[in-house]
């Protein structure tokens, strides 16, 4: 087949006319780091998630960091979470001085398997952060289920699923707390950014006072007309807030979330019908009851397909398409098989997933003929 002559890349941002400009107010304003609009785009965030409180942060990585220290989770603890996500989930759990245990995830939805949370469960569990992988949200009531039962902490990490919804629920308010990503290839992006949801008034308030130095106000409350110099420092915080600048596309971005996530889920059913014909391909399925954010679209290659997953990849490649792995399943980095003795063989299900997975491009940005193109790309390859 013919080759396309531009590289269709794995992912892209769409920013448009009104990010641009609001972007400009803000550099024209006196407030180019946390200020009225980010003020704003929590309003605006808490609406749509329908919880009680939301705090934009620098980051997902920064907001799961916040939510573990201020649920006082420290030195001794443990906390599950899922093997095939990104490495920060279990990075922040590190930062606080707890111990990661990775739970195997499902070989159907590749979120963790509730069943393999209740095997790791120990008397110094005190948390479970739960990965909404692709944007599909976890079993959520057998996971509240079992944190219920043994007065654990529900985090959930829903970097890639803003709009999901579990049962008629927004996912951000299914478990305790929860943290989204505004990253560049992220469905709603402000360059960097994460915002935190809960309906806990005592862990958003000390989660606002976290992300700011432990400062007990905000700068610009501080520096406005009815401000004053004097602040105290509660705690040893951290500089983890939201900018103005950012929060200006975030505004921006959330009005088009909805549209731009009916219009993943109709690419997302494209390649579906597509590929329900290759024998070689298998698909994750879908929980009953649940809304998929269609961050990724991850397939998964059988024994039997033509070409390994690695050789897949470098065909898609020649062919100028972008393609992607989600994830390297963390506790075979090298630090986690070190410190944690992780290895080979502890978590069968995830390792042979990680083996067959390859994400394809799946983003607003696409034009009709780059589905096309690409799903005529995998037909193409016969090894
Ligand atoms: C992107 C991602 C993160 C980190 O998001 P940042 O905003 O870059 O910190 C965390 N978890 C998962 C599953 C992700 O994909």
């Amino acid at each position: 087949m013919q080759k396309r002559e531009q590289f269709l890349p794995f992912a892209r941002p769409l920013i448009g006319d009104d990010e641009i400009h609001e972007v400009i107010d803000s550099l024209k304003s006196d407030w180019l780091t946390r200020g009225p609009k980010t003020g704003h785009f929590e309003e605006k965030f808490k609406k749509y998630i329908r919880c009680e409180h939301a705090m934009a942060v620098s980051s997902c990585t920064a907001g799961l960091h916040l939510a573990l220290a201020a649920a006082g989770i420290g030195p001794g603890d443990e906390v599950i979470t899922s093997p095939l996500t990104f490495c920060s989930t279990v990075n922040v759990i590190v930062h606080v001085g707890a111990t990661p245990v990775f739970a195997d995830i499902d070989p159907q939805t590749l979120n963790i398997n509730p069943e393999e949370i209740e095997k790791k469960i120990s008397p110094r569990t005190k948390a479970i952060i739960a990965v909404h992988y692709a944007g599909q949200p976890c079993d959520m009531d057998a996971i509240n289920k079992i944190a219920g039962s043994h007065n654990l902490l529900v985090i959930e990490d829903a970097a890639h699923a803003i709009g999901a919804r579990y049962k008629g629920k927004m996912v951000g308010t299914l478990g305790d707390i929860a943290s989204f990503s505004f990253y560049a290839t992220k469905n709603l992006t402000t360059g960097e950014g994460g915002m935190v949801t809960t309906d806990n008034d005592e862990l958003a308030e000390k989660i606002r006072v976290l992300s700011l130095h432990g400062i007990s106000r905000d700068a610009w409350k501080r520096y406005s007309a009815e401000g004053s110099w004097y602040y105290e420092v509660l705690y040893p915080g951290f500089k983890y807030n939201m900018t103005d600048i950012e929060a200006a596309l975030g505004i921006h971005q959330l009005s088009k979330v909805e549209w731009w996530r009916e219009l993943r889920e109709e690419y997302a059913a494209y390649y579906d019908r597509e590929f329900a014909g290759i024998g070689w391909i298998r698909l994750p399925g879908v929980i009953d009851g649940a809304v998929h954010g269609r961050h990724l679209y991850v397939i998964m290659l059988e024994d039997r397909a033509p070409v390994g997953r690695d050789e897949l990849i470098k065909e898609m490649g020649r062919m100028n398409v972008g393609t992607s792995v989600h994830f390297i399943p963390v506790h075979l980095h090298p630090y986690y098989r070190k410190t944690f003795g992780y290895g080979e063989g502890m978590l069968p299900v995830t390792e042979d997933v990680f083996k067959r997975i390859v994400s394809l491009p799946l983003y607003p940005a696409m034009a009709e003929e780059d589905l096309r193109y690409v799903v005529d790309v995998v037909k193409g390859i016969v090894g």
